[in-house]
């Protein structure tokens, strides 16, 4: 995904509470950074599953994946690297679809739930629930003495 500023416009904070406020600052350093087109792809890490910790962000470059984990992204605590062999990484093509239309919850279907009685809020993605009671009657079969 080209990283130009109708990409950085879509994915802002300020579009929505589920778009990374870390994350968007990465794309803008990054972008930068290379000052000009810049094709960020989602590279899965062998041997993890498609989470934060399982996904490499960046470009590819001579075969190498130059970027970050997602994870270190969301900490705040990106350093750009290159990890060599991406050959072996394969390209997660979901990811910009997913990002841009649920933001990071779209990761961890789980959420990140910060729970006050009965409503909680998504503290990733600004998802609010609210916990409901109702009173269900079901019929019950069993043998008995006849
Ligand atoms: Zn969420």
């Amino acid at each position: 995904m080209n990283i130009d500023a109708a990409l950085l416009r879509a994915v802002s904070p300020k579009t929505g509470a589920q778009f990374s406020v870390r994350f968007h600052l990465w794309l803008g350093r990054m972008r930068h950074r290379h000052s000009g087109a810049m094709d960020i792809r989602a590279w899965r890490v062998p041997g993890y599953r498609i989470s934060p910790y399982g996904l490499l962000l960046g470009y590819e470059s001579d075969g190498d994946i130059i970027g970050s984990s997602l994870a270190s992204i969301l900490r705040g605590k990106a350093t750009i690297g290159c990890y060599s062999g991406g050959a072996s990484h394969r390209e997660f093509k979901a990811f910009w679809p997913r990002y841009v239309k649920h933001g990071l919850c779209a990761f961890d279907v789980s959420h990140g739930w910060d729970t006050k009685k009965n409503f909680r809020v998504c503290r990733w993605c600004g998802v609010e629930q609210r916990l409901r009671s109702r009173i269900e009657r079901r019929v019950v079969q069993h043998w008995e003495a006849a």
